[in-house]
């Protein structure tokens, strides 16, 4: 058993950076995985021993900012469906926004963990500018830069224990 973690947040956050930062662009053969879809991307990831897959959001966004919306919302419901935890990734560079809101409220009614990975903060993992995202009302918080890999291995480690 390998269990699925979704990469869920508006775009440009920083998600696909994440997904390859976890995954090394190791992409994983769907076909072996029931119950996944083929219109997202799947990669594996491996922290220590454990094996996991990771599922990464919103590479098909489309033009229209009504389009990014719906789209967004659909796919985040898919990989939610697929998932066994959730990884909400927002910016702490441009702060939170509306759209980070539409996201939380939505995720707050899964059953599913959901883990705030709050994403560019190199430099300022202990900065309290992260404690704004507090708001979301998601728990913990897990300042990463995904880009310089800081605070990956911690917030992997905090989801993989919740499974
Ligand atoms: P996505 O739309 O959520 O998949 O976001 P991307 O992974 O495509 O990243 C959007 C932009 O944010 C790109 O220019 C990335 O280089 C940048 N980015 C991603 N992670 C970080 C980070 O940890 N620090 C900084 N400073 N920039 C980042
Ligand atoms: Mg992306």
């Amino acid at each position: 058993y390998r269990p699925v973690i979704a990469l869920v947040g508006r775009p440009n956050v920083g998600k696909s950076t994440l997904f390859n930062r976890l995954t090394q662009s190791r992409d994983a053969i769907v076909a072996d995985f029931s119950g996944l879809t083929r219109d997202r991307h799947y990669g594996d990831a491996v922290l220590g021993q454990r094996q996991f897959i990771v599922i990464d959001t919103g590479g098909f966004e489309p033009e229209t900012d009504t389009g990014i919306l719906k789209e967004m919302a659909r796919q985040t419901r898919q990989a939610v469906a697929e998932s066994d935890a959730i990884i909400f990734v927002v910016d702490i560079r441009t702060g939170l926004s509306g759209h980070d809101q539409d996201i939380a409220r939505f995720l707050r009614t899964t059953q599913k963990p959901v883990f705030l990975a709050v994403n560019k903060a190199e430099g300022m993992l202990d900065s309290p500018l992260v404690g704004e995202f507090h708001e979301l009302g998601m728990g913990e918080l897990h300042p990463i830069s995904s880009a310089h890999g800081q605070g990956i291995r911690s917030l992997t480690e905090a989801v993989l224990d919740a499974l």
